[in-house]
Parts: C-alpha cells; structure tokens; sequence
C-alpha cells in the first residue's frame, strides 16, 4: 500500500514538473495576482533555479516546494518511502542541497527568495495573509 501510494505520489509529482503553468504554482500566481502583484511569466528562466514567480518590483522571487520532494521539515507531505531507502534518502539530500545552493545564488543576486510549500495551499487565506505581510499588501479578497 505504501508503495502504491508512493508510485501514484512519484507520477503526480512528475507530473507537475512537466507542466509548470498548472497546480499549486497556478494557485500561487491567482493569489499573488489577487493582492494586486504584478509579474510577466518569462521572465523566470534567466534566475538561479527558474523561480515560479518573479516580482521584479518587490526584488522577490517565489519558490513553490512540493513538500515531498524538497523535505518540508516538520510536515506530514514530506514521508519516506519504505522500500530502497538509502537512494531516496540520496535523492532527498541531493534536492535539498540544491534549494539551498538556488536561495543563495538568488540572495547573491539581490533577491528576496519567498517559499510557499505545497500544504500551505490547503489554507488559502492564511497564505495569503503571509504574502501580503511579506509584500506588505492589504489582503484584501
Ligand atoms: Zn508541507
């Protein structure tokens, strides 16, 4: 069972990293979009990382993190497979080396890197409370 789950998990990610413009990626942008920021979506490619969302004015990136596969620390979304443990806990260790090497590339560069995790889309309006306290926008619906 574990394993099925994990496979189905393994395809949906996959997925997702086919096609950037749907998902949670979207579903950040229809926020973001809502507190009345401005952004263009080709503009990402040339940035550390390829950022979901680049805010030129607020020199913000945003990364949206699929708990799984970037390890959210703490959260439910971020288990391990059962089976062939050791390659997944390479693979992990790899994406979070990674993101790690992606947020300072970026900070180097002058931008302020703003994650949103997946999960966090289960509470819309508490995320985009946090947005808008970062971007020092009025959270208005
Ligand atoms: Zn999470």
């Amino acid at each position: 069972m574990a394993d099925r789950l994990s496979r189905e998990r393994r395809s949906w990610n996959m997925s997702r990293i086919r096609n950037k413009n749907t998902g949670p990626e979207r579903q950040v942008r229809s926020i973001l979009h809502r507190l009345g920021c401005r952004f263009r979506l080709k503009s990402a490619g040339r940035l550390p990382g390829t950022p979901d969302v680049v805010l030129r004015r607020h020199q913000s990136v945003v990364l949206v993190h699929g708990c799984f596969w970037h390890r959210h620390t703490g959260c439910k979304e971020a288990t391990t497979p059962k089976s062939n443990v050791d390659s997944w806990m390479d693979k992990f260790a790899k994406n979070v080396a990674r993101d790690r090497r992606t947020n300072s590339a970026l900070m180097r560069l002058g931008w302020r890197v703003i994650v949103v995790w997946e999960c966090e889309l289960a509470h819309p309006h508490r995320l985009r409370s946090r947005l808008a306290r970062l971007l020092k926008k009025r959270p208005i619906a």
